[in-house]
């Protein structure tokens, strides 16, 4: 008998013969490279299709993509439901549904998919970042900071000073600042005004930005910020925040092979890792509380922002992660203002400060 058949290769249907036998249905047809071909489906296995725009009746064969053979509905009646009763109808998949919704079915799916994986990027990461981010043990996240850590460093990005590192260690030391994993300070030859966090402790300062202060309450200020990133797991958030986000991009382009790569990308990302307004608003408030407790004037934090440009004016590496603005400064003013000073700063932290001031960074570069 006549019938048309798809192949469930390509969407082009095939003029088709069919013989009904007791338990099973032949199809012979000829395939797009003019070949003969003949399928056999045990009648059992045939179901009606739920999507049927061809007038006819419409057997579907077979796992998704589905193969279909339209036959004349007399046909089916005289010949088909005597054989087997009665065909079951398939249960509508997916596809069935869109095709059978024509154009709009497939834009309704393109732009659910769309807005699913925005909602996921956009909302899902950032929370799955922090669940992530705290369920990481502290050995694990020492580990993985040294990590990327050396990469900076044997990258040759990272030229340390090692007088002015030893330094800068004992000014933080002599603060007084407890935290949950030791920080560790490296202080980099460079004229960028910038300063950054490595999950797991490592904390490292461009004499760029050194070169701007002029009070001790200042490099105080800015290494309690700092200290905040990774005391509040910041940056590793931010590091899982991007590996996922990459991730998704990967599997969207069907690129799996390249999240390994992400890591080492990521060493280089860590210098202008941005945090989120949120973020900064939690390390300013640490700042200002740990100075506040250790006896420093917490309006440190404040003259470190007044140190620095704002939003708009040039030098823009610190801008980009750690952005301020008025409405920062005003904040940050705001809580410092609130908080006691218990005594004065040490003595010892002035003496120190006037060490870093003399051995010299603000000479160089
Ligand atoms: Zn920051």
């Amino acid at each position: 008998m006549n019938a048309t058949f798809f192949d469930g290769k390509v969407s082009r249907p095939h003029p088709a013969q069919y013989t009904l036998s007791a338990y099973t249905v032949e199809i012979r047809y000829t395939d797009t490279d003019g070949q003969e071909q003949e399928v056999v489906w045990p009648l059992q296995e045939a179901r009606l299709a739920t999507w049927n725009p061809s007038g006819k009746t419409r057997l579907q064969f077979g796992p998704f993509p589905h193969q279909y053979l339209d036959v004349e509905t007399a046909d089916y009646e005289a010949r088909f439901i005597p054989a087997r009763q009665l065909l079951k109808p398939a249960r509508p998949g997916l596809y069935e549904f869109v095709l059978s919704k024509g154009f709009r079915g497939v834009v309704l799916v393109g732009v659910v998919t769309v807005a699913l994986l925005w909602v996921l990027y956009a909302y899902g990461i950032p929370a799955l970042s922090l669940q992530v981010a705290r369920q990481v043990p502290a050995e694990q996240e020492v580990a993985l900071g040294d990590m990327l850590y050396r990469q900076l460093e044997n990258s040759g990005q990272l030229p340390v000073d090692k007088a002015k590192t030893a330094h800068v260690e004992r000014f933080w030391r002599e603060m007084g600042v407890k935290t949950r994993l030791p920080i560790r300070i490296a202080v980099v030859e460079s004229k960028d005004v910038n300063a950054f966090a490595v999950p797991g402790g490592h904390v490292v300062v461009f004499t760029g930005i050194l070169k701007k202060f002029n009070r001790p309450e200042q490099l105080a200020a800015l290494l309690a910020h700092e200290a905040a990133h990774v005391e509040k797991r910041h940056s590793l958030q931010q590091l899982i925040r991007s590996i996922a986000a990459y991730s998704i991009i990967s599997v969207m382009f069907g690129d799996v092979s390249g999240i390994t790569a992400v890591l080492v990308d990521n060493a280089d990302n860590l210098v202008s890792l941005s945090y989120s307004r949120q973020h900064e608003a939690e390390a300013d408030a640490f700042a200002v509380e740990q100075l506040a407790r250790q006896g420093i004037d917490p309006m440190g934090a404040v003259w470190l922002m007044e140190a620095l440009p704002t939003e708009g004016e040039v030098i823009p590496t610190l801008l980009r992660s750690h952005p301020h603005n008025a409405e920062r400064v005003a904040a940050t003013r705001a809580l410092a203002k609130k908080a006691r000073t218990r005594g004065n700063s040490s003595p010892e932290l002035k003496r120190l400060w006037n060490e870093i001031k003399a051995a010299g960074f603000s000479l160089k570069s």
